[in-house]
């Protein structure tokens, strides 16, 4: 019998456990029998040989009644011999009726050994452990005449007993052996389908079939359970047959869902896709015309017209940049929704683009007599890693409609520091104004697109509602909210927080050959808000000021301190005050000889000040335009303290009239208006031009004929401008000419994707005079001096271009002179210093890179340093690094290294001629 598998020992078979007590029971019940039948022999045996005994003690007791009446020993004697044919008779003895022993036979115990006094009442019997002790009275005539004793040995009993027994015991291990015999089958057969089903379910645990079944044993208890088992199966398999079947349900249905969602997503992309589509060609179209009429406006203007004309002809311009703005609003909208806009990453200084900003309303400002005023402490003038042109947006969007919506007072842009981490700053920025406000229930509202204020307010303000919209999705893109505090009639305050990434670098610190600590300033201005920022920041460079509220305040400030000793070194005065304006004051001051030693610098509005003359014949040194920048503040002060008296100096040089270049364009480009706008600008520009209707015609244009640069309109039939710098790269002339991508799509003005496609540099549509200019310059010298291209490899070309150049062309000087706030080359000589300072870094960075093998690592460090090296206008140095950057991008370090001994020595003379440089503009 099969026993059940268990760790532990004591379990046994159920087959092993049903013999035992199988064993147990029948043994006790054979015991018992034969216990029984014993005790039973024992008993009947004994009381028959009593019976018998008695039978034959009366014999004797009547045959010995005569010989004891006859007191005749003999005959008595004669009597108990025939006791000798029964040899169980121990002894035997007749006693008188005294009890006086008469006669006796055998061996008979005396009284003293055990035996007690025979009596003569009657039959007595008595059992003793191995004798039986009879007793019978002798009778003669009714009368007890004496008593018979007799003694039997009980040892033929015993031995009679002990072989029933054994007989019986024999009997009761054979009855015994046959039904454990007996048992084994019967239990085999009881077990047998029990441990059928054991197995069975052993292997249905194992094989999980559960299609078996348990077959019918005949037995009431194990068919119930065998049927108990199938049902349990039948229902796991009926069960496994429902999952199976919910899982291939489930399965189709996931696939039907999926399917579903794809078509949905696909559906959505294709949707994605024809909106950007439906933007690119609608920016396209729009904007296309509109550089015509842009361009051929600018074109216009620059014209003789008369004063009607030249009346009509701005009136056209302003429009087309009313429209122009529009349309960009809902370009910019709609690429911000379909969300295609990514933001940049790139590195700028808070400050300049928060004053850059604000100068660029100072006409519309002036217009309507309101003050700008950039409140910009020094810990929130830093180095930022963001979006400067989004960040421009936003708050160019907040400070326009300030300037909309505020008829007087003062629009202030402030800036503060509000934490500082390792890595990142958060900062919030605020646009102030003291217009008409915003009613409370719709300061939510603005933020919404398309909403504005009541109708007539729209009316007479203008606008698409969308500026703000742009706004709000523009700070969340960069993580942060706008908001805005106001009270109606009481102006309004939009601010916004930002967690900015901290720079690499930190703002140029501003220099001033002359001491600034303890100058004696006087600052007049009747805006208090002006004041009290000229006075933190005045006092932030460590000079002493005083404040006036007007020129009457002023002369007597003035007045009292000469008298007393302390007179001022230095006053800035607003040119725009009532009463006394900054000109009068200044001529009253000039006019008073105690007060000759006073150096005068006005605020002024650039497009109302007075004249140059005026302000000489008035004793001003220098002016400071509104809104302040506080490096042209810093300039025009130390410039005005140092002497000698420049008077009238206008810290902005004006803008110079474009530089002509030399050189043939290639101008690609399919809109005829727009080739009319781009000959006129360029022929301005002494270009010579030659055009190409589309892609094709440009590329098979640039390798038939050499160009200096190729300006190529991205949108074109046949073949668009990125297919056609593609394959205009992968010609033998691909080095050699830039090429500038012309872009009216908003969706496409992306740097990334020009550039991926072989060109240099993108221009957006439209574009004016001065910024196709700028471009021009930035790429067209260089090239003019390497033009024509010639059949050498361009490694070679550009390694000899690099010898023979000047390592640095000064027509970048001319870009920064524009941009500098005080119009000279300030600005210029810090950026050179800059690039003096950290190019060092970078050039051991492209050197370890290629000693090193890193391919990516040299592609990383010759695209910083090139970028760098453009802006100082080192044009051959830019041109290796790009081959640099190139075979760093295609991981062919070998060609890398070969050209290292060429970048060396174009790295060491731009370094040595912009050291030159920087000692001839610096102070
Ligand atoms: P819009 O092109 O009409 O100026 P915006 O989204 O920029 O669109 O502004 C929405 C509305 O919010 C404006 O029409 C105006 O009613 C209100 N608004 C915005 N800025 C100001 C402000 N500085 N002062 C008062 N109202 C403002």
């Amino acid at each position: 019998m099969m026993s059940v598998q268990s760790p532990n020992d004591t379990y046994i078979s159920l087959g092993e456990k049903l013999r035992r007590v199988n064993l147990q029971a029948l043994g006790l019940a054979v015991g018992l029998l034969a216990l029984v039948i014993t005790l039973a022999s024992l008993v009947i045996s004994a009381l028959a040989l009593e019976s018998n005994t008695r039978v034959m003690t009366r014999v004797l007791a009547d045959n010995a009644a005569a010989s004891l009446m006859f007191l005749d020993k003999e005959a008595a004697a004669r009597v108990l011999a025939t006791l000798e044919h029964l040899p169980d008779v121990r002894g035997a003895a007749i006693f008188d009726t005294q009890l006086a022993e008469f006669v006796r036979y055998g061996r008979f115990l005396a009284e003293g050994e055990g035996r007690q006094k025979p009596s003569l009442s009657s039959e007595h019997a008595q059992f003793r452990l191995d004798t039986l002790h009879m007793t019978q009275p002798i009778v003669e005539n009714g009368n007890v005449i004496g008593v018979l004793d007799l003694d039997l040995d009980l040892q033929p009993l015993y031995t009679q007993v002990f072989a029933h027994t054994s007989i019986v015991a024999a009997a009761a291990l054979l009855a015994l052996w046959l039904a454990t015999g007996m048992l084994r089958r019967l239990n085999g057969v009881v077990l047998r389908p029990l441990t059928t089903l054991s197995a069975l379910m052993e292997r249905v645990a194992h094989t999980e079939d559960y299609g078996a079944r348990a077959e019918p044993s005949r037995i009431t208890e194990l068919d119930s359970l065998a049927i108990g088992f199938n049902r349990m199966l039948g229902q796991i398999a009926e069960r496994d047959a429902r999952l199976a079947a919910h899982r291939d349900h489930l399965e189709d249905e996931v696939a039907t869902r999926t399917e579903e969602l794809l078509r949905a997503k696909e559906a959505a992309e294709a949707a994605s896709q024809a909106k950007s589509d439906f933007l690119a060609t609608m920016s396209h179209e729009i904007r296309t015309p509109m550089n015509g009429v842009l361009g051929m406006t600018e074109l216009l203007l620059d014209s003789d017209l008369n004063h009607e004309q030249r009346h009509f002809a701005e009136a056209v311009e302003n429009s087309a940049r009313h429209l122009l703005g529009i349309i960009n609003d809902i370009l910019d909208f709609s690429k911000i929704e379909s969300g295609q806009l990514e933001l940049e990453s790139v590195e700028f200084e808070l400050g300049e683009l928060l004053e850059g900003t604000l100068a660029m309303f100072a006409q519309p400002a002036e217009k309507k007599g309101l003050e700008l005023v950039a409140d910009l402490p020094p810990e929130a003038r830093r180095c930022v890693l963001g979006d400067p042109f989004r960040l421009r947006q936003i708050v160019g969007n907040l400070i326009n409609n300030a300037v909309k919506f505020t008829e007087r007072g003062e629009i202030v842009v402030r800036a503060r520091l509000l934490g500082e981490g390792a890595e990142d700053c958060r900062l919030r920025i605020s646009v102030e104004d003291t217009g008409i406000g915003i009613p409370p229930h719709a300061q939510q509202k603005i933020f919404d697109q398309f909403s504005q204020l009541d109708g007539s307010t729209t009316r007479q303000f203008g606008g698409t509602g969308l500026g703000l919209a742009i706004c709000r999705r523009l700070v969340g893109l960069m993580g942060g909210e706008i908001g805005v505090d106001s009270q109606p009639g009481k102006g309004a305050r939009f601010h916004f927080d930002l967690r900015l990434p901290s720079g690499h670098s930190t703002p140029e610190a501003l220099r001033c050959d002359v001491a600034l600590d303890h100058v004696r300033t006087l600052v007049v201005d009747d805006n208090a808000t002006n004041r009290e920022i000229l006075l933190r920041q005045l006092q932030g460079w460590g000079m002493h000021v005083e404040c006036a509220a007007d020129g009457a305040g002023a002369l007597g400030l003035l007045a009292h301190t000469t008298a007393a000793g302390e007179g001022f070194d230095l006053a800035v005065l607003d040119m725009h005050m009532p009463h006394m304006d900054g000109l009068q004051l200044a001529s009253s001051i000039r006019a008073n000889p105690a007060l000759a030693g006073v150096r005068l610098v006005v605020l002024t509005s650039s497009y109302s000040s007075a004249s140059v003359r005026e302000r000489e014949r008035a004793g001003i040194l220098r002016c400071v335009h509104k809104p302040i920048r506080q490096a042209e503040l810093h300039e025009v002060i130390c410039s005005a303290l140092r002497g000698p008296r420049d008077t009238g100096g206008d810290a902005r040089t004006p803008t110079a009239a474009p530089i002509a270049l030399a050189g043939r364009v290639l101008l690609a480009e399919d809109n005829p208006v727009n080739q009319q706008v781009g000959e006129a600008m360029l022929a301005k520009l002494g270009l010579a031009v030659q055009f190409a209707a589309n892609g094709e015609e440009a590329v098979r244009l640039a390798q038939a004929e050499a160009f200096d640069l190729i300006l190529m309109d991205c949108h074109m039939p046949v073949m668009d401008g990125y297919e056609a710098s593609a394959a205009i790269r992968a010609g033998v002339r691909a080095h050699r000419v830039p090429i500038i991508a012309l872009t009216a799509n908003v969706m496409e003005g992306n740097r990334e994707r020009c550039l991926a496609a072989g060109m240099d540099d993108f221009l957006g549509k439209p574009y004016s005079l001065g910024q196709l200019h700028a471009v021009l310059r930035r790429w067209m010298g260089a090239v003019a001096d390497t033009a024509p291209a010639d059949d050498k490899p361009p490694a070679a070309a550009a390694a000899q271009a690099a010898d023979e150049e000047a390592a640095i062309d000064r027509g970048f000087l001319e870009q920064f002179r524009e941009l500098d706030p005080a119009g000279g080359l300030a600005l210029a000589e810090r950026i050179v210093g800059v690039y003096l300072d950290s190019c060092g870094k970078t050039f051991a960075q492209i050197e370890e890179a290629a000693a090193a093998g890193d391919g990516e690592g040299l592609r990383r460090a010759a695209h910083s340093l090139k970028s760098s090296s453009g802006n100082v206008g080192a044009k051959p140095l830019y041109a290796l690094l790009r081959e640099l950057e190139g075979l760093g991008r295609d991981g062919d370090i070998e060609a890398a290294r070969a050209r290292l001994d060429d970048l060396r020595r174009a790295f060491a003379r731009a370094c040595a001629e912009l050291r030159a440089l920087r000692a001839e503009i610096g102070p």
